[in-house]
């Protein structure tokens, strides 16, 4: 073997790991019918396979070639999904340069609303675009910073195209919409419509790597080291632009099922904050006629763990290692609903993608003034009761928090200890939000 043929093969290889460290190589997927739950603990217990969209009938599996094979030498019958391009609705969408396309113009016709932000590339090179909309785009203020994410499984389409929509609405009625206004004055938005454009434009919902981004992130129940090394270059890009920022609030848009889905996906630990959780889970779907009367789903809410197991979701990472709240929302049944559907789509929910937004401002925090490099760790506590201990950067934090009066005890790395207490109300947005400035 030649040294270049070796150097090729080693770059192969190396390659199959990069796509092996975080999220198992998808190559195949199955429907598995199980109304009794014959098979679903058995198989939710196999690390290399992954489950979705668990319904009352069955559920998806996906896994390397080795999945069928597997399910044969098992005897559990189950139906094969062609993964790409099964739904034939999927060519009428926009393509990767049509949504790009639109984006462009949407910063364009907004120069001052807007900036057009590039956080890296996919597999084959395609922009992973955030839109930021603020009341000063270009600069970093002190705001409580909200961020939209869909389709990082890439055939599930109908929140890409929702963002687009919402976006486009934002900013038309800045400066005509009041309510519009305050919120756009008062919050840094950022929207990224395509998490996987190489996976929606294949029609699929794996990356060009065959890697499900959401089970390449790092599960803190068993991956301690947050590190974007290892990873698919779409979940590094996202985990690297996360880490210079301070979200506090998100929610991440899939299809497959229609539910909101909230912390924690990995154990069944109740979350400290688990009664905000359901609120704030709430607050969207009450505002969703099709997803609040849901048949499958109380309420159309539901807690991740108690549904089913997911290792290496973005949403627990989000609030795991950032505060940064994160819910996972299940658009639409259909994951390429017909294209000529998606106004009804953004009309029923375009209420509440307002409303969680403006929930952001359901919270407490503070920043340095004259040290805006500050870092160190803060306590929060509500009558006597310590909620939770965090770490903060860039000399600013913020938490989403229940109504009420919580004290913070705030140790900055330089070795002093700062108390206060502050009042948290419902979702009224206050000029420059709820931050004591220290
Ligand atoms: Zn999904």
């Amino acid at each position: 073997m030649s040294q270049k043929s070796i150097a090729l093969v080693v770059a192969f290889f190396s390659l199959l790991q990069v796509s092996n460290a975080g999220s198992p190589f998808i190559e195949e997927g199955v429907w598995i019918n199980d109304p009794q739950l014959k098979y679903y603990t058995f198989l939710k217990n196999n690390k290399e396979f992954v489950i979705d969209h668990r319904k009352a009938k069955g559920f998806e599996l996906y896994g390397s070639k080795k999945l069928s094979k597997f399910l044969k030498e098992n005897h559990i019958p189950f139906v094969k999904l062609d993964l790409v391009g099964f739904q034939k609705s999927a060519s009428t969408y926009p393509s990767f340069e049509q949504v790009e396309a639109k984006l462009k113009t949407l910063h364009k016709n907004y120069p001052q609303q807007t900036q057009l932000i590039s956080v890296g590339k996919s597999v084959r090179g395609k922009d992973l675009y955030f839109l930021k909309i603020s009341k000063n785009p270009a600069s970093d203020q002190r705001l409580p910073e909200f961020k939209y994410i869909s389709s990082m499984h890439g055939d599930e389409i109908t929140g890409r195209e929702l963002m687009i929509s919402l976006a486009g609405d934002l900013l038309a009625q800045y400066g005509k919409d009041s309510k519009i206004t305050e919120l756009i004055d008062n919050t840094e938005i950022y929207i990224m419509p395509s998490m996987n454009p190489d996976g929606s434009e294949l029609h699929q919902r794996f990356n060009a790597n065959n890697a499900d981004l959401n089970r390449d992130f790092p599960d803190f129940t068993s991956d301690p080291n947050n590190s974007p090394e290892g990873r698919q270059i779409e979940t590094a890009a996202i985990m690297k632009f996360q880490a210079d920022r301070n979200f506090a609030l998100s929610a991440n848009f899939h299809g497959g099922s229609e539910v909101v889905n909230y912390p924690w996906d990995t154990t069944e630990a109740p979350h400290p904050f688990d009664s905000l959780l359901k609120e704030l889970s709430l607050s969207y779907a009450q505002l969703v006629p099709y997803i609040f009367q849901s048949r499958e789903f109380r309420q159309g809410i539901t807690n991740g763990f108690a549904w089913y197991e997911v290792n290496g979701g973005m949403q627990d990472w989000s609030e795991f290692y950032y505060h940064d709240l994160q819910f996972t929302v299940e658009l639409s049944d259909m994951k390429w609903p017909d294209y000529n559907k998606i106004p009804a789509y953004y009309q029923d929910n375009k209420a509440a993608l307002l409303q969680f937004i403006k929930n952001i401002h359901q919270g407490a925090g503070f920043y340095f003034k004259e040290t805006p490099d500050m870092t160190g760790s803060v306590s929060i506590s509500k009558a006597g009761k310590n909620l939770g201990d965090y770490s903060f950067n860039h000399g600013e934090f913020y938490r989403v928090l229940e109504p009420g009066l919580y004290d913070f005890e705030v140790k900055n790395s330089d070795g002093k200890t700062i108390k206060f207490t502050t009042s948290v109300k419902t979702d009224e947005i206050k000029s420059g939000a709820n931050y004591t400035v220290l």
